[in-house]
Protein backbone atom coordinates (compact mmCIF):
# COMPACT_ATOMS: atom_id res chain seq x y z
CA UNK A 1 0.00 0.00 0.00
CA UNK A 2 0.98 3.11 -0.58
CA UNK A 3 1.93 5.20 2.35
CA UNK A 4 2.18 8.94 3.45
CA UNK A 5 5.99 9.01 4.62
CA UNK A 6 7.31 12.44 4.65
CA UNK A 7 11.00 12.90 3.99
CA UNK A 8 12.70 12.32 7.63
CA UNK A 9 10.85 8.95 7.66
CA UNK A 10 7.80 10.11 9.86
CA UNK A 11 4.39 8.13 9.10
CA UNK A 12 1.73 10.44 8.46
CA UNK A 13 -1.82 8.59 10.16
CA UNK A 14 -3.59 11.20 12.19
CA UNK A 15 -5.64 13.83 10.44
CA UNK A 16 -7.12 16.73 12.53
CA UNK A 17 -10.17 18.16 10.00
CA UNK A 18 -11.80 21.12 11.02
CA UNK A 19 -15.84 20.58 9.81
CA UNK A 20 -16.55 24.53 10.27
CA UNK A 21 -15.03 28.00 11.32
CA UNK A 22 -17.62 28.70 13.21
CA UNK A 23 -17.73 28.80 17.07
CA UNK A 24 -20.33 29.57 19.59
CA UNK A 25 -17.48 30.90 22.19
CA UNK A 26 -15.57 33.92 22.32
CA UNK A 27 -12.49 32.46 24.10
CA UNK A 28 -10.66 35.36 24.17
CA UNK A 29 -6.83 33.66 23.54
CA UNK A 30 -8.78 32.29 20.65
CA UNK A 31 -10.61 35.09 19.19
CA UNK A 32 -11.59 38.72 19.44
CA UNK A 33 -15.06 39.29 21.44
CA UNK A 34 -16.61 40.43 17.71
CA UNK A 35 -15.58 36.99 16.37
CA UNK A 36 -13.52 36.68 13.85
CA UNK A 37 -14.40 37.22 9.65
CA UNK A 38 -15.65 34.05 9.35
CA UNK A 39 -16.24 32.84 5.50
CA UNK A 40 -19.01 32.12 3.34
CA UNK A 41 -20.71 28.92 3.67
CA UNK A 42 -20.19 27.98 0.24
CA UNK A 43 -15.96 28.22 1.00
CA UNK A 44 -16.80 25.23 3.43
CA UNK A 45 -15.82 21.78 2.32
CA UNK A 46 -18.95 19.81 1.99
CA UNK A 47 -19.59 17.02 4.46
CA UNK A 48 -19.03 14.99 1.19
CA UNK A 49 -16.22 16.12 0.06
CA UNK A 50 -14.50 16.11 3.79
CA UNK A 51 -15.61 12.53 3.69
CA UNK A 52 -13.85 11.97 -0.04
CA UNK A 53 -10.60 13.20 1.56
CA UNK A 54 -10.95 11.48 4.09
CA UNK A 55 -11.14 8.12 2.68
CA UNK A 56 -8.39 8.93 -0.13
CA UNK A 57 -6.09 9.82 3.29
CA UNK A 58 -7.27 6.62 4.88
CA UNK A 59 -5.85 4.71 1.88
CA UNK A 60 -2.85 6.09 2.44
CA UNK A 61 -2.55 4.82 5.94
CA UNK A 62 -4.25 7.79 7.83
CA UNK A 63 -6.14 5.34 10.51
CA UNK A 64 -7.38 8.66 13.03
CA UNK A 65 -9.22 11.06 12.70
CA UNK A 66 -10.03 14.13 15.05
CA UNK A 67 -13.11 16.43 13.87
CA UNK A 68 -12.45 20.25 15.36
CA UNK A 69 -13.44 23.73 14.09
CA UNK A 70 -14.41 26.25 14.90
CA UNK A 71 -16.75 23.90 17.51
CA UNK A 72 -18.16 20.92 15.40
CA UNK A 73 -21.64 20.75 17.07
CA UNK A 74 -22.79 24.47 14.88
CA UNK A 75 -22.49 22.60 12.21
CA UNK A 76 -25.77 21.79 10.90
CA UNK A 77 -26.17 17.93 10.56
CA UNK A 78 -22.91 17.27 12.41
CA UNK A 79 -24.02 13.70 13.82
CA UNK A 80 -24.97 13.01 10.22
CA UNK A 81 -21.73 13.39 9.05
CA UNK A 82 -20.09 11.53 11.97
CA UNK A 83 -22.28 8.52 11.16
CA UNK A 84 -21.34 8.61 7.39
CA UNK A 85 -17.65 8.55 8.75
CA UNK A 86 -18.11 5.77 10.86
CA UNK A 87 -18.94 3.47 7.70
CA UNK A 88 -14.97 4.02 6.43
CA UNK A 89 -13.52 0.84 7.80
CA UNK A 90 -10.12 2.04 7.46
CA UNK A 91 -10.14 4.26 10.36
CA UNK A 92 -9.70 2.85 13.90
CA UNK A 93 -10.37 6.43 15.85
CA UNK A 94 -12.92 9.04 15.18
CA UNK A 95 -11.83 11.81 18.28
CA UNK A 96 -13.72 14.76 18.41
CA UNK A 97 -12.94 18.11 19.98
CA UNK A 98 -15.46 20.25 20.92
CA UNK A 99 -16.49 23.42 23.65
CA UNK A 100 -18.91 20.45 25.26
CA UNK A 101 -21.78 23.19 25.26
CA UNK A 102 -24.05 21.67 22.57
CA UNK A 103 -23.97 17.62 23.13
CA UNK A 104 -25.00 16.63 25.99
CA UNK A 105 -28.15 15.21 24.26
CA UNK A 106 -26.24 12.91 21.91
CA UNK A 107 -23.87 11.44 23.70
CA UNK A 108 -25.79 8.02 23.91
CA UNK A 109 -25.38 8.60 19.72
CA UNK A 110 -21.69 9.09 19.74
CA UNK A 111 -21.34 5.86 22.11
CA UNK A 112 -23.43 3.90 19.60
CA UNK A 113 -21.71 5.18 16.66
CA UNK A 114 -18.09 4.17 18.60
CA UNK A 115 -16.46 7.32 18.96
CA UNK A 116 -13.16 7.27 20.35
CA UNK A 117 -12.09 10.24 22.42
CA UNK A 118 -14.09 13.24 23.25
CA UNK A 119 -11.21 16.38 23.89
CA UNK A 120 -13.29 18.63 25.99
CA UNK A 121 -12.07 22.12 26.35
CA UNK A 122 -12.59 23.77 30.16
CA UNK A 123 -9.99 26.25 31.08
CA UNK A 124 -11.65 27.22 34.73
CA UNK A 125 -13.46 25.31 36.99
CA UNK A 126 -15.40 28.39 38.76
CA UNK A 127 -18.24 29.60 36.47
CA UNK A 128 -17.17 32.98 36.92
CA UNK A 129 -13.67 32.65 35.63
CA UNK A 130 -15.18 30.12 33.05
CA UNK A 131 -17.60 33.15 31.59
CA UNK A 132 -14.67 35.85 31.48
CA UNK A 133 -12.30 33.30 29.56
CA UNK A 134 -14.98 32.64 27.26
CA UNK A 135 -17.24 35.29 27.25
CA UNK A 136 -20.33 33.07 26.95
CA UNK A 137 -22.44 32.44 30.41
CA UNK A 138 -22.35 28.53 29.84
CA UNK A 139 -20.18 26.93 32.59
CA UNK A 140 -23.20 25.01 33.75
CA UNK A 141 -23.82 23.49 29.89
CA UNK A 142 -20.13 22.66 29.95
CA UNK A 143 -19.73 20.97 33.57
CA UNK A 144 -23.16 18.61 32.61
CA UNK A 145 -21.57 17.53 29.61
CA UNK A 146 -18.38 16.64 31.56
CA UNK A 147 -20.01 14.74 34.02
CA UNK A 148 -22.59 12.78 31.53
CA UNK A 149 -19.28 12.08 29.43
CA UNK A 150 -17.09 10.62 32.25
CA UNK A 151 -20.24 8.08 33.02
CA UNK A 152 -20.39 7.06 29.23
CA UNK A 153 -18.41 4.67 27.86
CA UNK A 154 -16.18 7.58 25.67
CA UNK A 155 -12.60 8.37 26.92
CA UNK A 156 -12.50 11.66 28.11
CA UNK A 157 -9.73 14.17 28.19
CA UNK A 158 -9.90 17.70 29.14
CA UNK A 159 -8.42 20.50 27.54
CA UNK A 160 -7.13 23.33 29.92
CA UNK A 161 -5.12 26.30 28.27
CA UNK A 162 -3.02 27.81 31.19
CA UNK A 163 -2.93 31.31 30.72
CA UNK A 164 -0.83 33.35 33.08
CA UNK A 165 -3.24 35.04 36.22
CA UNK A 166 -6.23 33.45 34.93
CA UNK A 167 -6.18 30.01 35.52
CA UNK A 168 -2.54 29.15 36.67
CA UNK A 169 -4.31 29.04 40.32
CA UNK A 170 -6.81 26.34 39.11
CA UNK A 171 -4.18 23.54 37.86
CA UNK A 172 -4.26 21.50 41.61
CA UNK A 173 -8.10 21.85 40.80
CA UNK A 174 -7.60 20.01 37.80
CA UNK A 175 -5.61 17.23 39.13
CA UNK A 176 -7.92 17.08 41.96
CA UNK A 177 -10.30 16.02 39.13
CA UNK A 178 -9.23 12.86 38.55
CA UNK A 179 -8.77 11.37 41.91
CA UNK A 180 -11.86 9.67 41.22
CA UNK A 181 -12.79 10.59 37.99
CA UNK A 182 -11.25 8.32 35.14
CA UNK A 183 -9.86 10.89 32.77
CA UNK A 184 -7.24 12.59 31.44
CA UNK A 185 -6.59 16.36 32.03
CA UNK A 186 -4.00 18.09 30.05
CA UNK A 187 -2.80 21.48 30.11
CA UNK A 188 -2.12 23.28 27.18
CA UNK A 189 0.63 25.96 26.45
CA UNK A 190 -1.08 29.08 25.37
CA UNK A 191 -0.17 29.37 21.72
CA UNK A 192 0.33 33.45 19.73
CA UNK A 193 -2.97 32.53 17.45
CA UNK A 194 -5.06 35.80 17.23
CA UNK A 195 -2.36 37.78 19.30
CA UNK A 196 -4.32 38.60 22.25
CA UNK A 197 -3.59 36.02 24.68
CA UNK A 198 -1.26 36.46 27.38
CA UNK A 199 1.96 35.61 26.13
CA UNK A 200 2.69 38.65 24.92
CA UNK A 201 2.61 40.70 28.05
CA UNK A 202 2.35 38.51 31.06
CA UNK A 203 5.19 35.89 32.73
CA UNK A 204 4.80 33.12 30.56
CA UNK A 205 3.50 29.13 31.84
CA UNK A 206 5.36 27.04 29.45
CA UNK A 207 5.48 23.39 29.88
CA UNK A 208 8.66 23.70 32.79
CA UNK A 209 6.94 26.12 34.68
CA UNK A 210 3.12 24.22 34.50
CA UNK A 211 5.04 21.00 35.71
CA UNK A 212 7.55 22.57 38.40
CA UNK A 213 4.39 24.27 39.69
CA UNK A 214 2.84 20.65 40.06
CA UNK A 215 5.94 18.82 41.32
CA UNK A 216 5.76 21.75 44.58
CA UNK A 217 2.19 20.58 45.27
CA UNK A 218 2.37 16.83 45.35
CA UNK A 219 4.97 14.51 46.97
CA UNK A 220 5.08 12.18 43.82
CA UNK A 221 3.68 12.35 40.52
CA UNK A 222 4.70 9.35 38.64
CA UNK A 223 5.13 9.42 34.41
CA UNK A 224 2.63 7.43 32.51
CA UNK A 225 3.69 6.05 29.02
CA UNK A 226 2.08 7.43 26.29
CA UNK A 227 2.00 6.65 22.15
CA UNK A 228 5.45 7.63 20.39
CA UNK A 229 3.31 10.56 18.43
CA UNK A 230 1.30 11.75 21.79
CA UNK A 231 1.30 15.53 21.72
CA UNK A 232 1.37 15.28 25.88
CA UNK A 233 3.91 14.13 28.21
CA UNK A 234 1.58 12.59 30.86
CA UNK A 235 1.91 11.67 34.71
CA UNK A 236 -0.42 10.53 37.33
CA UNK A 237 -0.54 11.12 40.95
CA UNK A 238 -0.35 7.78 42.59
CA UNK A 239 -4.07 5.96 43.45
CA UNK A 240 -5.83 8.70 41.47
CA UNK A 241 -7.87 7.06 38.92
CA UNK A 242 -7.56 9.86 36.11
CA UNK A 243 -3.92 11.33 34.62
CA UNK A 244 -2.91 14.72 33.75
CA UNK A 245 -0.55 15.61 30.97
CA UNK A 246 1.31 18.83 29.47
CA UNK A 247 1.08 19.83 25.86
CA UNK A 248 4.00 21.75 24.62
CA UNK A 249 2.33 22.88 22.05
CA UNK A 250 4.76 26.41 22.13
CA UNK A 251 8.22 25.13 23.01
CA UNK A 252 7.36 22.29 20.68
CA UNK A 253 9.48 19.59 21.94
CA UNK A 254 7.15 17.16 20.35
CA UNK A 255 7.61 17.58 16.57
CA UNK A 256 10.16 14.82 16.26
CA UNK A 257 7.06 12.33 16.75
CA UNK A 258 4.93 14.17 14.72
CA UNK A 259 2.13 12.10 12.86
CA UNK A 260 -0.19 14.29 12.12
CA UNK A 261 -1.42 16.61 8.98
CA UNK A 262 -5.23 19.29 9.23
CA UNK A 263 -7.40 20.11 6.91
CA UNK A 264 -8.86 23.76 7.37
CA UNK A 265 -12.75 24.30 7.07
CA UNK A 266 -11.67 25.52 3.75
CA UNK A 267 -9.97 22.65 2.43
CA UNK A 268 -6.24 24.06 3.32
CA UNK A 269 -4.40 21.06 3.52
CA UNK A 270 -1.36 22.22 6.50
CA UNK A 271 1.46 20.16 6.96
CA UNK A 272 2.21 21.67 10.37
CA UNK A 273 -0.11 23.87 12.95
CA UNK A 274 2.77 26.69 12.18
CA UNK A 275 2.92 26.66 8.74
CA UNK A 276 0.43 29.04 5.93
CA UNK A 277 -1.03 26.03 4.39
CA UNK A 278 0.52 24.20 1.56
CA UNK A 279 -2.16 23.64 -0.89
CA UNK A 280 -6.11 23.98 -1.52
CA UNK A 281 -7.66 20.72 -1.91
CA UNK A 282 -11.20 21.71 -2.18
CA UNK A 283 -10.52 23.73 -5.66
CA UNK A 284 -8.42 21.13 -6.38
CA UNK A 285 -11.48 18.78 -6.20
CA UNK A 286 -13.72 21.47 -6.88
CA UNK A 287 -11.91 21.95 -10.51
CA UNK A 288 -12.98 17.76 -11.26
CA UNK A 289 -9.46 15.65 -9.13
CA UNK A 290 -9.44 12.38 -9.07
CA UNK A 291 -9.44 10.24 -6.70
CA UNK A 292 -5.56 9.02 -8.47
CA UNK A 293 -5.08 12.90 -8.51
CA UNK A 294 -6.24 13.12 -4.98
CA UNK A 295 -3.87 10.28 -3.59
CA UNK A 296 -0.25 11.65 -5.67
CA UNK A 297 -1.49 15.35 -4.03
CA UNK A 298 -0.89 13.88 -0.83
CA UNK A 299 2.01 11.65 -1.01
CA UNK A 300 3.81 14.94 -2.52
CA UNK A 301 3.13 17.29 -0.58
CA UNK A 302 3.47 15.22 2.86
CA UNK A 303 7.07 15.10 1.78
CA UNK A 304 7.73 18.63 1.80
CA UNK A 305 6.50 18.16 5.97
CA UNK A 306 8.98 20.54 7.63
CA UNK A 307 11.04 19.23 10.34
CA UNK A 308 9.63 20.57 13.41
CA UNK A 309 6.93 23.61 14.16
CA UNK A 310 10.06 26.67 14.43
CA UNK A 311 10.91 25.33 10.98
CA UNK A 312 7.60 25.88 9.53
CA UNK A 313 6.73 29.38 11.44
CA UNK A 314 10.38 31.02 10.36
CA UNK A 315 9.00 29.50 6.40
CA UNK A 316 5.51 31.44 6.79
CA UNK A 317 4.53 34.38 5.50
CA UNK A 318 2.98 36.89 7.72
CA UNK A 319 2.84 36.73 11.65
CA UNK A 320 1.21 33.47 13.58
CA UNK A 321 -2.03 35.09 13.82
CA UNK A 322 -4.92 33.64 12.38
CA UNK A 323 -7.44 32.29 14.86
CA UNK A 324 -7.33 28.14 16.35
CA UNK A 325 -10.86 28.14 15.20
CA UNK A 326 -9.99 29.05 11.34
CA UNK A 327 -6.79 26.96 11.35
CA UNK A 328 -8.49 23.94 13.77
CA UNK A 329 -7.44 22.97 16.58
N1 LIG B 1 -14.50 24.43 19.59
C1 LIG B 1 -13.76 23.27 19.94
C2 LIG B 1 -13.21 23.39 21.34
O1 LIG B 1 -13.42 24.38 21.99
O2 LIG B 1 -12.56 22.44 21.78
C3 LIG B 1 -12.67 22.89 18.95
C4 LIG B 1 -11.82 23.98 18.38
S1 LIG B 1 -10.74 24.78 19.53
C5 LIG B 1 -9.92 25.91 18.45
C6 LIG B 1 -9.58 23.48 19.84
C7 LIG B 1 -8.64 23.69 21.00
O3 LIG B 1 -7.72 24.71 20.67
C8 LIG B 1 -9.34 24.09 22.28
O4 LIG B 1 -8.96 23.21 23.31
C9 LIG B 1 -8.80 25.49 22.52
O5 LIG B 1 -8.71 25.77 23.88
C10 LIG B 1 -7.43 25.41 21.85
N2 LIG B 1 -6.87 26.72 21.52
C11 LIG B 1 -7.44 27.73 20.84
N3 LIG B 1 -6.62 28.82 20.77
C12 LIG B 1 -5.48 28.46 21.42
C13 LIG B 1 -4.27 29.14 21.72
N4 LIG B 1 -4.06 30.38 21.32
N5 LIG B 1 -3.33 28.48 22.42
C14 LIG B 1 -3.54 27.20 22.84
N6 LIG B 1 -4.68 26.50 22.60
C15 LIG B 1 -5.64 27.13 21.91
Amino acid sequence: MQMLTDKFGRQISYLRLAVTDRCNLRCQYCMPAHGIDIVDRKELLTYKEMYRITRVLSELGVNKVRLTGGEPFVRKDFMGFLEMLSFNDKLEEINITTNGVMIANHINELEALKINTINLSIDSLDKENFAKITRRNVFDEVYKTLEILEASSLNLKLNCVIQSGVNTHEIIDFIELTKHKKMGVRFIEEMPFNGVGQRATKEVWNYNKILNNIKSHYNEIIPVASDKSSTSHNFKVPSYLGTFGIIPAFTRTICNDCNRIRITSTGMFKNCLFDNGVFNVRDFIRQGASNVDLKQLFVSIVKEKPENGFIAEANRKGDVSESMSTIGG
